[in-house]
């Protein structure tokens, strides 16, 4: 399989742009060689500009649920370009989007749109704060939160790849507030709450998607919500990667847990800038205008990203993918673990809905900790093999592969043939 186009592009891009690309993610740092080129999608398929074509499993790192350029999102899109793009004023289907999103959702009431997960997030620790007058926040090694200052510590996927321990020029005034737990390890949570009685909030990602998949176990989730209301303390779900992505109503529906906060992105823009924040009425009414905690947009509800997102949301509901997503899951994971034993590869995999990734280690991964406990060398040798057979991963051990639910009967064939050689690659490095 050529590059040549994509590699000419890098060198290109690196006069202008940081490393080529506009998020680290993108590089391909972990995995060696250059980042590709893409020049166009559709369904289930992703092209690059050497016109090598692979099944995408990376879906924009979450947002394509539905395959790329799926005819009603792009009617929507383009009906919607004809009344203009942006007008600094409120749109009837700002009122649309919203209700969807509530109505996914138990006990929230209203939400706030914004642009991004990491403007969700920072958003909502702003409310969290606002709401219970303390500053203090519980976050879990390994989860990403976006990278706003005080959420950037141990911060899973991107960073753990690069192996920055937090970020240069995050003044330690940023993170003095922030608290490190381990995940699906209460007692970690347990022994802040007894050392510190100004504690705003606890953040998690109901399932981890940045350390790779990891599950909570034991009713973690469950117990950490009990926890939080003893103590005061809000519960922060950050759904930005699970929202819609996992069951309509996110991981929060299936593990049967109310979150105080719930942050979202990724599904709800159909692949437009939209995240979203959204709670009970009690809470969120001191958002402003409503209340005293200040936050704005000037491109916040943006009537195209609206339009793709209402699109998405209710094909997706039309659909109801997730059955479809577990059988596939369940078959990827079933190839991966028969290639494994086939040529005495140790991997363990997790998965999660539409979320699954194999890390190259026999221990059981449950944290950040054993998520680290992957040979990364042995997934860039799967990772160079699955591009050489027209699979496109993400460039990274510690991100989960998406499905999207444009994949063919003809694609799980080519990806247990990907998978099998990529395998085989790994057992001769
Ligand atoms: C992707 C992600 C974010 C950040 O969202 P951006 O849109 O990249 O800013 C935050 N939280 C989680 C769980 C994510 O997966």
């Amino acid at each position: 399989m050529k590059h040549k186009k994509s590699e000419k592009l890098y060198k290109k891009g690196l006069v202008n742009l940081v490393g080529a690309v506009n998020s680290p993610v993108r590089a391909f740092a972990s995995v060696g060689g250059n980042p590709l080129f893409i020049k166009k999608a559709k369904g289930s398929k992703i092209t690059d500009v050497d016109n090598n074509k692979y099944i995408d499993l990376v879906l924009s790192y979450g947002p394509m649920i539905l395959g790329h350029r799926h005819k009603k999102v792009q009617k929507a899109i383009e009906k919607s370009l004809q009344n203009g793009y942006t007008f600094g004023a409120s749109t009837k289907n700002e009122i649309k989007l919203a209700k969807i999103v509530c109505d996914a959702f138990p006990k929230m009431d209203k939400v706030r749109f914004v642009n991004s997960g990491t403007e969700a997030v920072l958003s909502a620790l702003r409310l969290a704060r606002a709401f219970t007058g303390k500053d203090k926040i519980i976050k879990f090694a390994g989860c990403y939160h976006g990278h706003s200052d005080a959420l950037l510590v141990a911060a899973g996927s991107g960073l753990a790849t690069l192996s920055i321990p937090g970020s240069k020029g995050v003044p330690n005034d940023a993170v003095k507030n922030t608290l490190i737990a381990e995940y699906n390890n209460l007692e970690s949570v347990k022994q802040h709450i007894k050392k510190h009685t100004d504690i705003a909030a606890i953040i998690i990602e109901p399932v981890g998607g940045n350390m790779g998949v990891v599950l909570p176990k034991d009713n973690f989730l469950k117990h950490l919500s009990e926890l939080a209301k003893e103590n005061g303390i809000l519960l922060i779900a950050d759904e930005v990667m699970t929202g819609f992505r996992s069951k309509f109503g996110g991981a929060q529906e299936l593990f049967n847990v109310t979150a105080d906060i719930t942050c979202l992105g990724k599904v709800i823009g159909g692949g437009f800038p939209v995240g979203a924040y959204g709670a009970r009425n009690e809470i969120m009414e001191m958002v402003s205008p409503l209340g005293a905690m200040y936050q704005a947009g000037t491109l916040s509800g943006n009537p195209i990203a609206m339009a793709s997102g209402i699109a998405t949301l209710t094909e997706l509901k039309k659909q109801n993918p997730y059955q479809k997503f577990d059988r596939i899951a369940s078959e990827i994971e079933g190839f991966l673990l028969k290639s494994a034993k086939k040529y005495s590869v140790e991997i363990t995999v997790n998965r999660f809905g539409s979320m699954i990734n194999p890390f190259f280690t026999s221990d059981e991964v449950v944290d950040f900790k054993t998520a680290q406990t992957s040979d990364t060398e042995k997934f860039g040798v799967f990772f160079w093999e699955m591009i050489n057979n027209g699979v496109f991963l993400p460039p990274s051990q510690f991100e989960a592969w998406f499905l999207s639910s444009a994949l063919t009967k003809k694609d799980t064939q080519k990806l247990e043939i990907a998978i099998d050689k990529a395998m085989e690659a790994v057992s001769i490095m």
